[in-house]
């Protein structure tokens, strides 16, 4: 190549990645993570997120004195508290919502049914429920079930797949006979996001409850949950908050509903005094109504190191490097994808989106399979989408640009 001829774009994008590196303010935060030999890119922390270092002293000191030596006496002196406590934790760093709204229990599928449970039998002309039809399968199947237990009708909104459900979406489906609408904050295939407070808002008009699934925001997008009015929410603790594979979920129930609700799996630890072992159930009135049995202790130590980093490097300076590493996950997509026919399925705009990219090409299943095999950690959504999951305090640009070049090269050699 002469000098006068362009540079090719890999290494521009290389060069631009490493300068947005040596500059990140954020960038020391990337050591605070377990190594992981031979993985080149991991693209997959809206998934299930990257331990700390921290993580393998914390399990051990917690078998060695917590458990091992305080034995039961820990449930009086820590155990007992923290569902609220963590609930509290997550609620001031990552949900905008004040203490005594938040708990940590169970996984987000059973505390989906738990909610929409305890939404839905609050006025008998209320008979309908609101749900999105490309929402998460889960949420889909868990509003099916509820739907028929409790004889109420599901009205799907059909949004554009690639930009996610919008305000006049969700109005044109509303009306008195609205229970409930359930909705994610982020779509977790387009990645695009809801505007929590408009469409939070038009539900309100419509006298019914707003319900938000936040696994694909919770810890990577700002929200304020009380500002904003919403009722219920639910979210994964093991994507962008880091608590490891199967770590409890977390659920929000607004002051205002707290022993007005009830949710359906009323076991003991829900019960207004746990201890009295009395006759009869009689409900807490506080966020304690949300638990049912006793919560997963162990399960609960991991999370705990990336709330501690998330509230040191702030919610907003996580958001501030997401949107700038799907910003540039994007430009490399337009400069070595696009000439590959593979197509962008996420919003362009950064302020619609939330922390991963979605792009898809009729070969990515194969492809994803030599990625993997050689140390590049995206994932793969059927029918042919890629997502570039970016975590913001463990993903670098470096990384990123790293993976769509792997993306391309595999797509080459396949192709
Ligand atoms: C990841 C995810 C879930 C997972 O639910 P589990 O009960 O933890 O398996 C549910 N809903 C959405 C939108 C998700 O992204």
């Amino acid at each position: 190549m002469t000098a006068h001829e362009p540079r090719p774009a890999a290494d521009a994008l290389l060069d631009l990645a490493a300068a947005l590196d040596a500059a990140d303010p954020l960038g020391a935060h990337l050591d605070a993570f377990v190594d992981a030999p031979g993985v080149h890119a991991y693209l997959d922390g809206n998934s299930l997120g990257r331990p700390l270092r921290v993580v393998p002293e914390r399990l051990a000191s917690f078998a060695r004195e917590d458990w091992g030596t305080r034995l039961i006496r820990s449930w009086d002196e820590q155990w007992m508290a923290l569902p609220m406590e963590l609930g509290d934790r997550i609620g001031a760093i990552a949900l905008g919502a004040a203490p005594g709204q938040t708990v940590v229990a169970d996984s987000t599928s059973v505390l989906i049914y738990k909610l929409l449970r305890a939404a839905i039998p609050r006025d008998p002309a209320r008979t309908e429920i609101v749900m999105e039809r490309g929402n998460f399968p889960t949420d889909r199947f868990l509003v099916e079930g509820v739907a028929a237990e409790t004889g109420t009708t599901i009205r799907w909104i059909d949004p554009d797949p690639v930009h996610g459900v919008q305000v006049a979406d969700v109005v044109a489906v509303l009306s008195e006979r609205t229970a409930v609408v359930s909705l994610s904050h982020v779509d977790y295939r387009s990645g695009a996001l809801a505007d929590m407070r408009a469409i939070t808002a038009a539900v309100h008009d419509a006298g019914a409850l707003m319900m938000w699934d936040l696994c694909h925001s919770a810890g990577v997008v700002p929200m304020q949950l009380d500002e904003w009015g919403v009722d219920l929410a639910v979210g994964c603790t093991y994507k962008y908050l880091n608590g490891g594979p199967g770590s409890p979920a977390f659920a929000y129930l607004r002051r205002s509903l707290q022993g007005v609700l009830r949710q359906p799996i009323q076991g003991w630890w829900s019960a207004a005094d746990i201890f009295a072992m009395g006759p009869e159930y009689v409900p807490a009135s506080d966020i304690r109504q949300l638990l049912s049995g006793t919560p997963p202790v162990t399960s609960m130590l991991a999370m705990q190191g990336m709330l501690d980093l998330i509230e040191q490097a702030t919610i907003a300076a996580v958001r501030e490097k997401s949107q700038a590493l799907t910003d540039l996950a994007i430009r490399a997509y337009d400069e070595v994808l696009v000439p590959l026919g593979v197509r962008l399925l996420s919003p362009r705009d950064a302020a619609a989106r939330g922390g991963h990219v979605t792009i898809g090409h009729p070969d990515f299943r194969a492809v994803t399979q030599r990625l993997w095999a050689d140390g590049i950690i995206p994932d793969f959504r059927f029918p042919d989408g890629i997502r570039l999951g970016l975590s913001p305090l463990s993903t670098s640009y470096s990384e990123t640009v790293r993976g769509v070049l792997a993306v391309r090269d595999a797509l080459q050699q396949h192709g």
